[in-house]
């Protein structure tokens, strides 16, 4: 990989950084004020002390007037005491709403998800770019999270450069008396005007060269992000449970420890080379720079002292004012720098956001109907995957009558799955139309649509939560219906026997009560879902793959209570549990070559569905 250097510019800069506040602020109202607040208070509170401590020196050092110097004790005192305060209360305040801030700035790219068309979410591209966000954040905040960082860091920049000016302002004209011989010369403008060059000269030099440093995160970011990656991949699996066996008898940590060793942060890796190298050169002349800057003030500061230009307490107040307002001059312009490195981390998060959403969004509800009356018609149906040039699915035509048991058998690959996908409207088809009760489908508001089917995929996924939770997809649910679903699913027994019941903690993600099911347990607590949520329509994707041959047997001899007046739609690869379906639909490359019921297709000893019995039936005899 090589390393990369694009044109960043400052407008460009600013407007990305706009726009990343544009999308965060809706998360966490009053986050931003409150910052500035609490940066205003931290940068402002040393120069009441610097100023107060230098007015009370001044006294001491000069005509001790003991009221004069109770004054500006007590002040030095309170005041202090008061801001100190202020900037706690502040800090609180920030740390709660950032805090919630924290939280609630996850739901950005997840809310982006659940808007996207699914087609988007599907695609490996996608999920791509959101682990690329991911890592960034987690690296280094870099994206939008770094905006805040930066805003907090300018804001106090910005409050320091304006109380240092207020406290140097007097160290440029007050004037060496006359008497002082030679160094009268401290006070004419050529003098005042070349330290004033050559300390600007220094204090704008530092973060530059800082800024120099840290473009090589972006300069690198691709083999940084990369490196991140293999880092993550690797460095946490040795302790995933369900890895531990494929470790042990595959040694699997040799590699895991050979890409974790050969990586951007390793020993000798890019970024290691450059912090070596050029980047730590940057940072150590930065800080060179800072180091003369001091030493140049104190030497001037102390001139104008020891000739009698101010008093003692006055040095302490200039040198701490000239170094903070270097400090905070060279905050402000790292912090530009910082924003610009920014710049491709934001272009990948927007270019993640800015996916558009191509799938047209109806607004007819459906019909709310006891009865389950719905009818579902595909009409000359054909789909190519985006990207794909091949056809998945060819003139489809179908009608699903009301109540019926469809059965979708084919080999791999044939399109059942994505006939399922055309189905529940996770893509739209390419050619030809879907009907629901005589109106294509996507005229009707999308999530109402997708409400009338419910969906036991193969690659379905439980979470790690209470069994009854899992079942009814919310915290709070009616007991008694997940109960009756799970005992229609076949679960009961194992219900039984479980004394938390329907609090049993599923998986052990958050502790070791948690309970570890089976594939088959799990696919039955699947079907315990879809059953739950009780839409006129069921898919079941291969529904018994998981089971073994006395749980697959239970589930068909109960299938009709399981279905009851629901229009059920069945993908099997298993021919013999097709046989109780009222209807099967043969695929083949994309197409309905056969349609029927068990018999009828049986008696077509020619076609597909009798040879693939024939291949499945051969294949139990000989078992057997
Ligand atoms: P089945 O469910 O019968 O095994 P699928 O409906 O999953 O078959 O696949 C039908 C065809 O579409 C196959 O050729 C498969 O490679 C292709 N296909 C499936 N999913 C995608 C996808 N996300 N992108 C591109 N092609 C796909």
């Amino acid at each position: 990989m090589t390393e990369k250097k694009e044109t960043i510019t400052l407008r460009e800069t600013v407007a990305v950084h706009v726009r990343a506040w544009r999308e965060i602020r809706g998360y966490c109202p009053g986050l931003y004020p409150c910052t500035a607040l609490h940066s205003a208070l931290q940068a402002l509170t040393p120069y009441a002390s610097i100023y107060l401590s230098a007015q009370l020196l001044n006294e001491l050092a000069g005509p001790r007037r003991p009221q004069l110097l109770w004054r500006w004790a007590l002040l030095l005192i309170f005041l202090t005491a008061g801001l100190n305060l202020l900037t706690q209360a502040a800090f609180r305040w920030q740390t709660a709403l950032q805090d919630r801030y924290q939280v609630r700035r996850q739901r950005l790219y997840g809310d982006k998800l659940r808007s996207m068309d699914f087609a988007d979410i599907d695609k490996a591209g996608t999920h791509d770019l959101l682990s690329q966000i991911r890592q960034n954040e987690g690296w280094a905040d870099w994206g939008i999270h770094q905006l805040y960082l930066q805003f907090s860091q300018m804001t106090e920049g910005m409050f320091g450069i304006a109380g240092s000016v207020a406290l140097t302002a007097s160290l440029f004209y007050s004037k060496v008396p006359q008497t002082a011989g030679a160094f009268v010369v401290l006070n004419h403008p050529l003098c005042l005007g070349a330290l004033f060059g050559f300390l600007a000269l220094l204090t704008v030099l530092a973060p530059l060269f800082r800024n120099h440093a840290s473009a090589y995160w972006s300069r690198y970011a691709e083999q940084a992000r990369f490196g991140n990656r293999v880092f993550h991949a690797f460095s946490f699996i040795f302790g995933e449970q369900r890895r531990s066996a494929d470790f042990r008898m595959y040694n699997q940590q040799v590699i895991a420890r050979h890409y974790m060793a050969d990586n951007t942060f390793s020993v000798g890796g890019q970024m290691h080379r450059a912090a070596k190298g050029p980047m730590g050169a940057w940072e150590a002349a930065a800080g060179a720079l800072g180091s003369v800057l001091t030493g140049a003030v104190y030497l001037f500061v102390c001139l104008k002292a020891w000739a009698g230009a101010f008093g003692i307490g006055s040095v302490t107040q200039y040198v701490g004012a000239v170094s903070a307002l270097s400090r905070n001059i060279s905050l402000v312009i790292e912090t530009v720098g910082t924003l610009r490195s920014n710049v491709p981390f934001l272009r990948t998060a927007f270019e993640f956001l800015d996916i558009p959403n191509a799938m047209y969004q109806g607004s007819l509800t459906t019909e709310k109907r006891a009865d389950r009356k719905y009818t579902v018609e595909f009409r000359d149906v054909s789909f190519c995957y985006p990207g794909s040039e091949r056809y998945a699915l060819r003139h489809v035509n179908m009608k699903f009558r009301i109540g019926s048991r469809i059965a979708v058998v084919g080999e791999n690959g044939s399109g059942k799955t994505t006939f399922i996908k055309l189905l529940c409207r996770l893509y739209d088809p390419s050619e030809g139309e879907i009907l629901l009760n005589g109106i294509d489908i996507r005229k009707y508001d999308y999530d109402d649509y997708r409400k009338l089917f419910s969906v036991v995929f193969q690659d379905f996924q439980l979470l790690s939560q209470p069994l009854g939770s899992n079942v009814a997809g919310a915290a709070v649910y009616d007991r008694e219906r997940a109960e009756k679903a799970l005992v229609d699913a076949g679960f009961g027994e194992r219900l039984a026997s479980w004394p938390k019941g329907l609090d049993t903690m599923l998986y052990q993600e958050f502790g070791e009560d948690g309970v570890n099911v089976s594939g088959g347990e799990a696919q039955k607590i699947a079907i315990a879902r879809a059953l739950y949520r009780d839409a006129p329509f069921i898919i079941l994707d291969e529904p018994t793959a998981a089971l073994d041959p006395v749980a697959e047997a239970e589930i068909y001899s109960r299938f009709n209570e399981i279905v009851t007046d629901r229009t059920a739609v069945y993908i099997s690869h298993r021919l013999s549990s097709c046989r109780f379906c009222d209807e099967i639909l043969v695929f083949d490359h994309g197409s309905v070559i056969q349609q029927g019921s068990h018999s009828q297709l049986l008696a077509k000893e020619q076609g597909k569905y009798a040879q693939l019995w024939n291949v499945q039936a051969q294949y139990y005899t000989e078992t057997e």
